[in-house]
């Protein structure tokens, strides 16, 4: 196997599990990003089945595993009916049956990054990316901030997440987010500590818990909490002030009391608007990208960082196997692509069902597809969507 100069932009899950698999593969890689010091940005995220085989194989899966909270079902009740119209188990696989795990952002960098820095591996801060260009061969330099410009280098991976100035723009703004914020877990508030929760009314208003575990170096456990809210409504949100929004929440899902009580400041929730874009084509001549900066949607499914993890894998599978850059690079993306495109259409399939103005869908969704969602095989199709392993991803990957 040829070992190659590989600079990687982006400390994100993409770019530092890239990273340490590559390193272990005997090639010289440089991580380049643009904060001072590389930190994790917003609040829990899951991770399935399909992230944690990676994570397996970088020997992080046990440390995550200690520090998550393990989720068994997806929950999610009509607000004021009471009517269960999401009931996802993970265990409905049966004998392939895994499981979720919740994990706060931090955690699952901590891990990754701890783990490049042990490894010795370089990692350039405080260089925001800003394009790149092509050597005389096909070797390529990463351009930064101020005219800087590294390199040239065999391969540059992107994975700076989906504002990538590294590809041209695609996809579209949904008109969708949410409100995130990480608070103590409220022990006696009848919270599932193993569920992903949700309440909705239509498909306008949600609030969800997921529980995170607790972040390196804490010793409480966390959840993190969830509302959803219009981009162009988040302006008047702010004007009504935390207590009217307090009241609705509470009020649509009483248990979550004690959570909304650790709430004095706006400041302590971030507003996360969800984007679907999906890279027609993934590579160029010496340029990859990976994760986000290939596809990106809304967390509905919650499979953006399993997903990326996924790419950095298939990444280095390619690199391993092939002669030269341009070979692997279509083999990384053959390996992932049906996978990608199956999820990205699953996933716009589905959003509006959970986020959307629509009061057709979520009629349908608590009459109709609710129930028949109880009944096998659908209770079968829904746990293999959820974590992540529809179109058999990992034995494509041979993990
Ligand atoms: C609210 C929310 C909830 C989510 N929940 C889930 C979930 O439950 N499960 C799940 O799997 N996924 C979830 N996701 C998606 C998941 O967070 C992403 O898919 C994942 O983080 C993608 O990883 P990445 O490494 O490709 O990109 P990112 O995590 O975006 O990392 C990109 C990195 O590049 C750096 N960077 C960006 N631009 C530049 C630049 N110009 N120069 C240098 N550095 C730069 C950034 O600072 C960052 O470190 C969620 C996303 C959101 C917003």
């Amino acid at each position: 196997m040829q070992r190659h100069h590989i600079a990687i932009a982006g400390c994100g899950p993409a770019g530092l599990a890239t990273a340490l698999l590559l390193h272990r593969d005997g090639h010289h890689v440089t991580l380049f990003e643009r904060f001072d010091a590389p930190r994790p940005v917003g609040s829990g995220l899951m991770i399935q089945p399909t992230g944690l085989a990676v994570l397996r194989q970088l020997g992080l899966a046990d440390a995550l595993l200690d520090h998550g909270a393990r989720i068994d079902r997806l929950h999610g009740e009509a607000g004021s009916s009471g009517r269960v119209v999401l009931d996802v188990r993970y265990a409905a696989l049966g004998r392939r049956a895994g499981f979720g795990v919740g994990v706060h952002r931090a955690t699952l960098f901590a891990l990754l990054h701890d783990a490049v820095l042990t490894a010795g591996i370089g990692i350039e801060t405080g260089c925001a990316v800003t394009g790149s260009e092509m050597a005389a061969d096909d070797r390529r330099f990463l351009l930064l901030e101020r005219g800087r410009r590294v390199g040239p280098f065999d391969l540059v991976v992107d994975a700076l997440g989906t504002r990538t100035p590294l590809a041209p723009p695609c996809g579209r703004a949904l008109a969708y987010g949410a409100l995130w914020g990480t608070f103590d877990w409220p022990a006696d508030a009848g919270l599932d500590p193993g569920a992903l929760e949700q309440r909705y009314r239509r498909a306008s208003v949600m609030v969800g818990v997921l529980p995170v575990g607790r972040v390196p170096g804490a010793r409480r456990r966390q959840a993190a909490l969830f509302w959803s809210l219009r981009a162009d409504r988040l302006a008047a949100w702010q004007a009504a002030g935390l207590d009217a929004w307090k009241a609705e929440v509470s009020a649509l899902w009483p248990a979550t009391a004690h959570l909304l009580d650790q709430i004095g400041s706006p400041d302590q929730l971030s507003f996360a608007r969800y984007a679907h874009r999906t890279l027609p084509i993934p590579a160029e001549t010496g340029m990859i990208h990976i994760g986000d900066a290939w596809h990106s949607a809304s967390p509905q499914l919650g499979q953006g960082a399993n997903m990326a993890l996924l790419d950095a894998y298939a990444l280095t599978l390619g690199l391993r196997r092939s002669p030269d850059v341009a070979t692997a690079l279509g083999r990384a993306i053959a390996l992932r692509r049906r996978h990608v495109r199956l999820y990205q259409a699953l996933t716009a399939l589905f959003t509006p069902v959970y986020q959307s103005d629509s009061r057709a869908l979520p009629f349908v969704r608590d009459r109709i597809v609710g129930p028949l969602s109880k009944l096998w095989p659908a209770t079968r199709i829904q746990a293999a969507m959820v974590s992540g392993l529809i179109g058999n991803p990992l034995a494509r990957l041979e993990l």
